[in-house]
């Protein structure tokens, strides 16, 4: 299993572990683990019926640095709400999840909500640096041989071109 993290300040974090079993819970456990290196408990999942998404998600926690026996007690004891992690969504969503379980911290407003996309960072704009960082010498020596230089990004699966007349441009 391959994790790109990307917090838009350096390059992506890149972390590979191998899969364990099926249990993507157990998966993710493991990578945090091993590639993070981070005391992680995960409990997620996704109900489906008839071929309907009913509900998907769960609850990720990590100890901080330092956590002292009592908060790891009680980290162990809260993740035993989520064993079955699929009738707890389906009872109350996210929402339910966070007023029912984690109401001590949403009081304290130790909360924020983030609405994840599936996006990329990259931009034509991105590559072009990319492009000006090998050199005109490099870039006509593609453009000569290829006709154009071809950059793929691996990550949202897009290509961008460039022709002699972008490279002219550029440079
Ligand atoms: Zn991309």
């Amino acid at each position: 299993m391959t994790v790109i993290k990307e917090d838009g300040l350096f390059r992506p974090f890149v972390g590979t572990s191998e899969l364990k079993c099926e249990d993507i819970s157990e998966n993710l456990m493991q990578y945090f683990h091993i590639s993070e290196q981070v005391a992680t408990a995960v409990a997620i999942g996704v109900s489906v019926e008839n071929g309907e998404c009913l509900a998907a998600g769960g609850v990720v926690m990590q100890l901080l640095p330092g956590t002292c026996e009592e908060n790891m007690d009680r980290a162990e004891n809260a993740m035993q709400d989520f064993v079955d992690i699929c009738k707890v969504l389906k009872e109350g969503g996210a929402d339910g999840i966070m007023q029912k379980y984690f109401s001590s911290v949403t009081e304290e407003k130790a909360i924020y909500l983030t609405f994840p996309e599936y996006k990329c960072n990259c931009s034509r704009k991105k590559i072009e640096g990319v492009i000006k960082s090998l050199g005109k010498k490099e870039a006509m020596d593609i453009v000569a041989e290829r006709g154009k230089v071809e950059v793929h990004c691996h990550y949202c699966n897009t290509d961008y071109a460039f022709g002699e007349e972008d490279i002219e441009e550029l440079f």
